[in-house]
C-alpha cells in the first residue's frame, strides 16, 4: 500500500500489522508532514490543546544493575552517587506542589538501600501530604507482592519501559541475569495490580534494526500500556556503548507520532533525551503528538549527577523551577500547560 495511504488507515483504524510497522518505520520520514498534521490533530481530540506536566524526582542514582547503555549502571566507578532521603523527596514535592505539580514521579537506580516498607512509607508521605496529586514509581523490576504493597500504599503509576521487545536484542543491551520476558511480565503484572502502566523503548539503541522497533510497535498493541515514553538512545562516555552513535530525532518523531495514531489518549511524553538531542526537542514532540513533559524536580545540587547519558539537560526550561519558560515556549506553539493530575482517560477532551 502506499505509505500516504497507509498513514490514513493507521489514523482510521489505530491498529497496524507488522508489515505496515515496517513500511512505517522505513518511510514515515518520507510523509512526516502528514504523520505529524494528524498525530496533534488527535492529540487535540484527546487532551485538547493541554500539555500535562509531571515533577520528576530523582532519587538514587545508585543502581544493581548494569545496562551496557546507561550511566548510573553499577560498573561506572566513576558516576558520583547520591541518595535522597524521605525528608529531602518531600521538599521536592512540596516546593512542586507549590509551582503546579500534581503528579510526582520518584525515578531511582535499582537501590535495595531503601526497603520495600521504606518505599511504601514514601508514597504514604507524599499521599498523606499531597492527596490530590498522583504518585508515579519507576525503580525498575520488583515482585508482585513489592508492587502489590506499593499500589497498597497509594501508588498511582509506574514507568518500566520493556527497552526493546526482542529477546536477542534485549540481551545485546543487558547483562545475561537481565531478560526482556521477565520485564514484559512485570508491565503485565503492573496493569493487573490496577497501575496506570508505562512501557517505552529507546530509539537507534545499538543493534536496533527496524524490525525490532516494528516488534515494539506489536508489543505495546499487545500490552496496551497507559503511559508510553521513547527517546533517542545517547552515548554515555563511561559505558561500553560509549563509541555508539545516538539515535536519530527525525525517527523518533515519526515513531511518536505513529504512536500517537495507534494509541489516541495513551500520555505520551517528549522525553528529556529528545530534549537534549535537539533544540527545541520537547517542543518537536509536542507537534508530532506527544502531550506530557517531565521537568526535573531533584534538589539543584543532585541533578547533574542523574546521568544516564552525555550532556543530559537540567538546567533551564528543563528545570521544574523554570515552569514559566516552559509555559511561554509551550504557548509560542498554541498549546497551554495544566495543573491537573492528568490521569489516563479514553473520555475524548470537552472544554470544561
Ligand atoms: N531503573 C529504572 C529507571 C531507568 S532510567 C528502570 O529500570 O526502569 C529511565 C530510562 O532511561 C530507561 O528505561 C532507558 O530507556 C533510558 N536510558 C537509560 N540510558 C539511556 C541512554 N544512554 N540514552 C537514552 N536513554 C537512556
Amino acid at each position: 500500500m502506499d505509505t500516504a495511504l497507509l498513514i490514513e488507515k493507521l489514523n482510521n483504524t489505530h491498529s497496524l500489522n507488522k508489515d505496515e510497522a515496517l513500511q512505517l518505520i522505513k518511510q514515515g520520514a518520507q510523509h512526516k508532514n502528514l504523520l505529524f498534521a494528524l498525530a496533534q490533530q488527535t492529540a487535540q481530540k484527546s487532551f485538547g490543546r493541554q500539555i500535562f506536566v509531571r515533577g520528576l524526582i530523582e532519587f538514587t542514582n545508585y543502581c544493581k544493575n548494569d545496562c551496557y547503555y546507561c550511566g548510573i549502571r553499577r560498573s561506572n566507578k566513576n558516576a558520583a552517587r547520591y541518595r535522597l532521603t524521605q525528608e529531602e523527596i518531600l521538599e521536592c514535592c512540596r516546593a512542586g506542589y507549590g509551582l503546579g505539580f500534581r503528579t510526582f514521579v520518584l525515578q531511582g537506580g535499582e537501590d535495595y538501600f531503601y526497603s520495600d516498607e521504606d518505599i511504601a512509607a514514601i508514597v504514604r508521605a507524599i499521599k498523606a501530604q499531597h492527596p490530590d496529586c498522583a504518585v508515579t514509581l519507576s525503580i525498575g523490576e520488583r515482585s508482585r507482592e513489592t508492587y502489590a504493597l506499593w499500589k497498597k500504599a497509594g501508588a498511582d503509576r509506574y514507568l518500566l519501559r520493556h527497552e526493546t521487545a526482542d529477546c536477542a536484542h534485549y540481551a545485546k543491551l543487558h547483562p545475561a541475569e537481565l531478560s526482556a520476558q521477565n520485564r514484559q511480565n512485570c508491565l503485565y503484572t503492573l496493569k493487573e495490580l490496577g497501575y496506570q502502566a508505562g512501557a517505552g523503548f529507546m530509539v537507534g539503541s545499538p543493534y536496533q534494526t527496524a524490525e525490532n522497533l516494528a516488534d515494539d510497535l506489536m508489543f505495546l498493541q499487545k500490552l496496551r500500556p497507559q503511559m508510553i515514553g521513547i527517546g533517542p538512545f545517547i552515548p554515555h562516555h563511561d559505558t561500553p556503548f560509549k563509541d555508539e552513535p545516538a539515535g536519530s530525532v527525525e525517527l523518533t518523531l515519526v515513531l511518536l507520532a505513529v504512536l500517537r495514531l495507534l494509541f489516541p489518549h495513551v500520555l505520551l511524553p517528549a522525553t528529556t533525551a529528545l530534549g537534549t538531542l535537539a533544540p527545541g526537542g520537547r517542543l518537536l514532540g509536542i507537534k508530532a503528538g506527544a502531550n506530557v513533559i517531565m521537568p526535573n524536580l531533584s534538589p539543584q545540587n543532585v541533578r547533574g549527577k542523574y546521568l544516564l547519558y552525555d550532556n543530559k539537560l537540567h538546567t533551564g526550561a528543563e528545570a521544574a523551577e523554570a515552569l514559566n519558560e516552559l509555559k511561554r515556549e509551550v504557548a509560542s506553539i498554541g498549546y497551554r500547560i495544566v495543573s491537573a493530575r492528568g490521569d489516563y482517560t479514553e473520555e475524548p477532551w470537552t472544554q470544561g
